[in-house]
């Protein structure tokens, strides 16, 4: 359990409160609705986000996949960032299995898509040569852009753009409650605009599994049978229900500890020699850096001395990734945090 684990906050073990509850959990089979811990996740999860109602799925790649397919037909086009996670990390699922076409947009510095962009994006009607453009996707947290919170006013101004449209929005929000953390607002506030969200409760909210899908009554009916279709089914799920309500009425309250020890952490890296690092990007979780070349140490090395010598693991430039990426979560404390950065110091000096 010493172990210091940077590389994503999908690596968080379940707390002590959560395997509790795993343990006491009352089940019954979700597949006939009959989970009472299912039940009351679920409808925790939606009255959270103002929505009427929610879906717990096995991952948010299900969630986002499960959305894609309630909302559009096979042929139909989706508008997102060319960085979205939908599009770059979640093996071509929309394509192979909604059948649905992406068209991508730039994501820019502030991790928005350009509303003139989504506007040009969308297709006219009434011409066979078009497919259906039929829903928009947000991710915020922005993944792509050290995960950058997007406000509530420009969400707003998307869901207007969308609906203006016909559209629907989708909020790929796996770690929408870093952002309204970090934005200083109400959950509500961030998901008002979209017609559906998913939300990981794997990820800083320290859950071993699971992911909610939240929107109408109307949308999850439909969602329940996608859900279905995926393989997504599950019986007596409520063990994972039981971590999943610690994760959502506890571990949101408390990610502004991780957004601290991330700008803790960065303001540290940043007094380390041959370390490029701009501490005024870190907005969540996430920290993204550069070692420059003249460096004492192959980054390669770095990893491995890290890992070897430290009990310290980091993702390096994996992933096809051009920085370095550290994310923190629950179990990075700010004494790990000046663990890490002695280590920096030593192997880099
Ligand atoms: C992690 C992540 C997902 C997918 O979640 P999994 O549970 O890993 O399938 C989707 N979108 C974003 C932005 C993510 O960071």
């Amino acid at each position: 359990m010493d172990i210091i684990d940077l590389r994503s906050d999908t690596v968080s073990w379940p707390t002590p409160e959560m395997r509790e509850a795993m343990a006491n959990a009352v089940v019954g089979d979700d597949v006939y609705g009959e989970d009472p811990t299912v039940n009351e996740l679920q409808a925790a999860a939606a009255a959270m986000l103002g929505k009427e109602a929610a879906l717990f799925v096995t991952s948010g790649t299900m969630g986002n996949l499960t959305a894609v397919m309630t909302h559009c037909q096979r042929g139909d086009e989706i508008i997102l960032g060319r960085e979205a996670h939908i599009f770059l990390y979640e093996a071509g699922g929309s394509a192979a299995l909604a059948g649905v076409q992406a068209s991508t947009i730039p994501v820019e510095a502030d991790g928005t898509l350009n509303l003139e962009s989504i506007r040009k994006a969308i297709r006219p009607g009434g011409n066979p040569h078009f497919p259906h453009t039929r829903l928009v996707c947000l991710e915020n947290t922005q993944g792509s852009r050290a995960g950058m919170p997007i406000s509530a006013e420009y969400t707003a101004q998307v869901g207007e753009l969308a609906h203006e449209h016909g559209l629907k929005l989708h909020i790929d929000g796996a770690r929408i409650f870093n952002a309204a953390t970090a934005l200083g607002v109400d959950v509500k506030a961030l998901v008002a605009p979209a017609d559906s969200i998913s939300f990981c409760l794997s990820k800083g909210l320290c859950a071993p599994a699971g992911s909610l899908l939240v929107g109408s009554r109307e949308f999850i009916d439909r969602a329940v049978y996608t859900r279905k279709i995926l393989g997504g089914g599950m019986r007596q799920v409520g063990v994972l229900a039981a971590a999943g309500l610690v994760a959502l009425r506890k571990m949101t309250k408390r990610l502004g500890e991780d957004h601290a020890n991330a700008c803790r952490l960065a303001e540290g890296l940043a007094t380390i020699p041959h370390i490029e690092i701009d501490p005024t990007a870190v907005h969540t979780n996430m920290i993204l850096f550069s070692i420059n070349d003249d460096t004492p140490i192959a980054p390669d090395e770095l990893v491995q001395r890290l890992r070897e010598d430290h009990n310290i693991v980091i993702g390096g430039y994996s992933n096809g990734r051009d920085k370095i990426r550290f994310v923190t979560h629950y179990w990075i404390t700010p004494e790990r945090v000046d663990t890490v950065l002695e280590a920096m110091r030593e192997l880099l000096a």
